[in-house]
């Protein structure tokens, strides 16, 4: 027997890891910058460490109080009830519980281009179909109720991301409003703020807790640095929060990704450490990097280097991995997250000399 035509799903291709490149080029992993996949440079925090290892002794038993408590707390942290916040395998898998409640078969979604690729992969999977909006580069990516309107056809679900991944470039909260306001009834807005901790713009949480067509989607894999426990939520309307219950893996988020996720919420100050990096690599990639870039509110600046492949790898073999845009529909462009300064300077350096 086959799976079912899965001809019309792209398969995801993550950023590779470390080992996998060092091992290919003769490079000691250590000695490789990895600025490819917008991981967090200084780490995870090191309270999430240790509640890492005091739970290694207790998971023979479901993650029952650990999944109860880190809800509770961040729903004390964005002002909801907790039946709001909906735990998942990393924001991808909040993706897929939103797509779950709101999708019948053949209904559609609309999606930016360029943009994140697990959005259409998740519709796809819950047999929905797939619409896109453009964000042009001759507006530098600019994002408003507008760019989307001029491509909704009443679309279930619209994804806005923000700071959007690759460009950097943000939905500003009333345009986020007017857009929820000016979709249909049955149209949910999500918007996407896995980087929302790096922008200086407020939440559309806000939204969340007024209206019953918009959800925010957070994750715990950039800012707070746990994208190897895979820890993400998405936090939606009062109205239907019911329906998790629904559509979720039973314990989607593990007992160590909750506990992880409770001691890194509680460390402020690493979480500052990252937003301070960050914003003194965003401005260095910005001001020294001599090819054209755009602003960011993200970990990372798109830069456009001519030819994304050449580049890569051209990069690659001065041992510094960055992304190449092709699979997001940018092929002249590579995106550089933000390191810590030897990395991005090194980057930088690397960058200038190859594209
Ligand atoms: C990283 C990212 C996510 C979530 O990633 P997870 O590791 O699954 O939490 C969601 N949306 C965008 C745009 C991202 O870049």
């Amino acid at each position: 027997m086959q799976p079912r035509d899965l001809s019309a799903h792209v398969p995801y291709e993550a950023g590779r890891g470390i080992e996998e490149v060092a091992r290919e080029l003769g490079f000691d992993p250590e000695d490789l910058v990895k600025l490819s996949s917008n991981e967090n440079a200084w780490g995870p925090s090191p309270e999430a460490v240790v509640a890492l290892r005091e739970a290694a002794g207790t998971v023979h038993t479901y993650p029952k109080a650990a999944h109860t408590d880190l809800t509770e707390a961040l729903a004390d942290e964005w002002d909801v009830a907790p039946a709001q916040v909906w735990l998942a395998n990393g924001g991808d898998g909040a993706l897929d519980y939103l797509a779950r409640a709101t999708l019948d078969p053949g209904d559609e979604v609309l999606v930016s281009d360029p943009g994140f690729a697990y959005y259409a992969m998740s519709a796809r999977y819950h047999h929905g179909r797939v619409n896109e909006y453009p964000l042009r580069k001759a507006d530098d990516f600019e994002q408003t109720a507008e760019t989307v309107l001029d491509h909704y056809d009443g679309e279930r679900v619209v994804y806005v991301t923000s700071p959007h991944n690759p460009t950097g470039s943000e939905m500003p909260l009333d345009e986020v409003e007017t857009l929820a306001d000016r979709t249909d009834e049955e149209t949910l807005v999500v918007v996407d703020e896995a980087y929302g901790e790096f922008s200086a713009s407020p939440s559309a949480v806000r939204l969340v807790r007024e209206r019953d067509d918009v959800a925010v989607l957070r994750t715990f894999s950039k800012a707070y640095g746990l994208a190897g426990v895979r820890l993400g939520y998405a936090l939606v309307p009062e109205p239907w929060a019911d329906a998790y219950a629904r559509v979720n893996t039973p314990f989607a988020a593990s007992e160590l990704a909750c506990r992880a996720g409770l001691a890194a919420l509680g460390d402020e100050a690493h979480v500052e450490q990252a937003v301070e990096g960050v914003r003194w690599a965003r401005e260095h990639l910005r001001s020294e990097l001599d090819c054209p870039t755009w602003p960011s509110q993200g970990n990372f600046v798109l830069a456009e280097v001519g030819d994304a492949t050449r580049t890569f790898e051209a990069a690659k073999g001065r041992g510094v991995i960055v992304r190449d845009t092709s699979s997001f529909g940018l092929p002249e462009c590579v995106r550089v997250t933000c390191g810590t300064e030897e990395q991005t300077k090194r980057a930088v350096e690397v960058l200038n000399e190859v594209a």
